[in-house]
This record gives structure tokens, C-alpha cells and sequence, in this order.
């Protein structure tokens, strides 16, 4: 391996700092991912040198936040591999994207008695859209479970998949049981019988080195700040004839090309979807995320969180009583579980007194919590700054708390 992770981590001056006294531990890169200089300096530098609101091509600082806010598109272009830049939507998250195609979509495509198929392990950002969309269209959504260990049902797809299906919404990366779902098989199951595909993305770009024309994606989402960008700004990728015949999914300045009070006509892609002033730092930022990250080289990250992945799985499963919820081996970034006779949220609080974030509760799916018939579930999840150090402190951590909870 040639990841210098202590130099990596000094990227990340947050992670050098004490709470409560003790040493922060990060184990909640999948809620939100901490972000290297490279990318605050760059948010810092645009208020500072050339800051202003872009496309209105008015003057000198504008044109240069444009001109970086538009070479982002192509960066993204390339980083997921679209066939061209147009296809490349800025949105504020993963969650405005579903929201915008399940809207757009819908709204094009989408009639009574028509049915989506989502999957069971979605987060609800991926499942309250499509239920928006089908109340106000009249049409149906139709569950693709999972199996206990974690694995989607796929085969049931030859069953669940009708005339009236329209679309399945499904995650690449599970944010709780970290399965890395078989996309490609189910958008080409899917494509057999005329079906669209929305990938959710949010859990696997920063994992999974993703090409959307190989996959064949329909649509492909996902938020930077889950891979070392800023909050407030997501993609959303679609297949061009789609989302030319998709109509706007909010009105307002940049998407237009005429205005009267009698008929609007709309810009062309992409900025048809891109109504008002965006996150233009925020965007431009994210582009030095994705050369951080590509510098890095993402295959070589994979290797390293996997192995903080199994590390971190031998040593909770020495703990009495554990039950991980997602054992797949096609699994990625993050350990959902809980410890029997304890309640995951005084382990959570506690865990924090010692200085370990990590997530608790439902984590924004409620259907995998009652798959289980659990309240709520403990979820540690891991980035490139993480160490195997960091795990073993975590366990000693925990286990002491067992032997004082349990
Ligand atoms: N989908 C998945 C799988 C996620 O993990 C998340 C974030 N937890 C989202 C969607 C929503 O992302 P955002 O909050 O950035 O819109």
C-alpha cells in the first residue's frame, strides 16, 4: 500500500483535537465525511479573490467563478465518466436529486397505475420521493426486500417487475447494512423489460470507483460531502434523452431562455434544472475534493477502508452478545450493530464521552429498523483518515462499557 495515511491525516486538522479531554476517534464519515485544506482553503480563496455570482457574464469576477464553476461540470463529467457535461446537474444533496427526478420524472413519464419498485434497505431519501410522486401521480410503490444477511432479493425482480413498472430507485452502497448492491445486474435486468434505474450514489462514491456508461444508469445521485466536499452541493446524473423530455423542477432565474408574461421557454441542459443562484463555492470547492480524492486514487482507498472494514469486524465480533446487521461480503464503508441487554444509545453517549463519534439510531431507514424489529442500531463507518489504531481504541472503549452496561 502506498497511502501515507499520517500524512493524509494532517489534510484533515480537524481530526487533530480532543473532546472531553480525550483524543477525537471519527466514525461517522457516512453521515458526513471531514474535508482536507486543499478544499477549505479553496472555498476561502474564492470569497477572497474572485468571488461573484456566475453566468450573469456581467464582469472580470464573475467570469472567473463561472469559468470554474463550469470546468467542475466537466470534472465531474470524467470522474463518473458521463458521456458529456451537459448530463452533470449541480443539486444541493443526493436528496434534492431523488426529489428532482422522482418530480421530473414522474411528471413526464409516469401515469395511474404505474409502479416503482424500491428496495427495503433505502435510505428515506430514497423512499419518501417516489411515495410524494405516486400519491400525486396514482401510481403504486412495490417493496424489493432484502435477506437478513444483507443481500437484496433480486431474483424477485422477475416477479416484481410488471408491465406497469416504470422505474427501480435502488442505493449502490446500503448506508446501514454497507451492502454494495449488483447495479449493474439490476439495470440490465431492468433495461430487458424497458425499465429506468436511479442509482443512489450518496454511500458509494467515495468507496467505489463508479463509471455510469458501464453501469448503464438511468440516473445516478449522490451528495459531495459524503467524499471530502462541501455540504450543500449534490449531482445528479441522467441519461440525455431522458432528462431532455423531463420537464423543470423548479422555475425561476438561469433556467429560462425567454420570459413573457404569455409563455416561458426553458434553457437548454443542464441549466434547465438549475433554477437560482447555486452553491458556487460550494461547487468549485468540490472540485478540489475530487482531484484529492482521484490523487489519492480511489481503487488504492478501497483497498485500505476495506481492510479497516474486516479489521474492525474480527474485533466487534469477539464482543459477547454482538449482532452485526449486514454481514455481505460485497460490503463497504460502514458496521451497523448492537450489543444484546444494551440500549445502542447509552452506548452511543457514552462512546462519545470517550471521544468516538459514531452514529446512533434509526439511521434515515426505518424499514431496515423494522426488518429487524430494532429501535435503533449503533453504525461506525470509516474514511481514508481512519487508522487500525482508532479501532482498537474503539473496542478496548466498548468493551469496557460492556462490562459496565451489560
Ligand atoms: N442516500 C443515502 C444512501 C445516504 O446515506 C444519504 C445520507 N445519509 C442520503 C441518501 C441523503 O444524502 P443528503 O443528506 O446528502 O441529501
Amino acid at each position: 500500500m502506498t497511502l501515507d495515511i499520517a500524512n493524509i491525516r494532517k489534510d484533515f486538522p480537524i481530526l487533530d483535537q480532543k473532546v472531553y479531554n480525550k483524543p477525537l476517534i471519527y466514525f461517522d464519515s457516512a453521515a458526513s465525511s471531514q474535508k482536507p485544506l486543499c478544499v477549505l482553503k479553496k472555498e476561502e480563496q474564492l470569497h477572497v479573490e474572485y468571488y461573484g455570482n456566475i453566468h450573469r457574464g456581467a464582469h472580470y469576477l464573475a467570469d472567473q467563478a463561472t469559468n470554474d464553476y463550469e470546468a467542475v461540470r466537466d470534472l465531474v463529467k470524467d470522474f463518473i465518466h458521463a458521456k458529456s457535461r451537459e448530463q452533470i446537474i449541480f443539486t444541493k444533496g443526493t436528496t434534492e436529486s431523488i426529489n428532482l427526478v422522482a418530480f421530473s420524472y414522474g411528471e413526464a413519464f409516469v401515469a395511474k397505475g404505474d409502479e416503482i419498485i424500491v428496495t427495503e434497505m433505502e435510505h428515506h431519501a430514497n423512499i419518501v420521493p417516489w411515495q410524494m410522486m405516486a400519491e400525486r401521480k396514482g401510481a403504486k410503490i412495490v417493496k424489493l426486500p432484502f435477506a437478513d444477511d444483507g443481500r437484496l432479493e433480486i431474483e424477485l425482480l422477475d416477479q416484481l417487475i410488471t408491465e406497469k413498472t416504470k422505474l427501480i430507485a435502488v442505493a449502490h452502497v446500503s448506508n446501514t447494512l454497507g451492502t454494495i448492491n449488483p447495479v449493474k445486474e439490476i439495470i440490465s435486468k431492468a433495461h430487458a423489460k424497458g425499465v429506468k434505474v436511479l442509482v443512489d450514489g450518496a454511500q458509494a462514491m467515495s468507496h467505489l470507483k463508479v463509471d455510469v456508461q458501464e453501469l448503464d444508469a438511468d440516473f445516478y445521485v449522490f451528495s459531495a460531502h459524503k467524499i471530502y466536499g462541501p455540504n450543500g452541493v449534490g449531482i445528479m446524473y441522467g441519461k440525455k434523452e431522458l432528462l431532455s423530455q423531463m420537464p423543470p423542477y423548479q422555475g425561476g432565474g438561469e433556467m429560462i431562455s425567454q420570459v413573457t408574461f404569455e409563455k416561458t421557454t426553458y434553457n437548454e441542459l443542464p441549466y434547465k434544472f438549475e433554477a437560482g443562484t447555486p452553491h458556487i463555492t460550494g461547487v468549485i470547492a468540490f472540485g478540489e475534493a475530487i482531484r484529492y480524492l482521484q490523487n489519492l486514487n480511489i481503487e488504492e482507498v478501497a483497498t485500505y477502508e476495506h481492510q479497516l472494514l474486516d479489521y474492525a469486524t474480527g474485533k466487534l465480533l469477539e464482543i459477547p452478545g454482538m449482532q452485526i446487521y449486514g454481514t455481505q461480503k460485497e460490503k463497504s464503508g460502514a458496521i451497523t450493530f448492537n450489543i444484546e441487554g444494551i440500549h445502542p444509545f447509552d452506548l452511543g453517549t457514552m462512546l462519545d464521552k470517550m471521544g468516538i463519534a459514531v452514529r446512533t439510531g434509526r439511521l434515515c431507514a426505518d424499514p431496515v429498523m423494522d426488518h429487524y424489529q430494532q429501535p435503533a442500531m449503533i453504525r461506525i463507518s470509516f474514511a481514508v483518515y481512519n487508522t487500525l489504531e482508532e479501532i482498537d481504541q474503539f473496542i478496548d472503549a466498548l468493551k469496557k462499557l460492556v462490562a459496565m452496561l451489560g
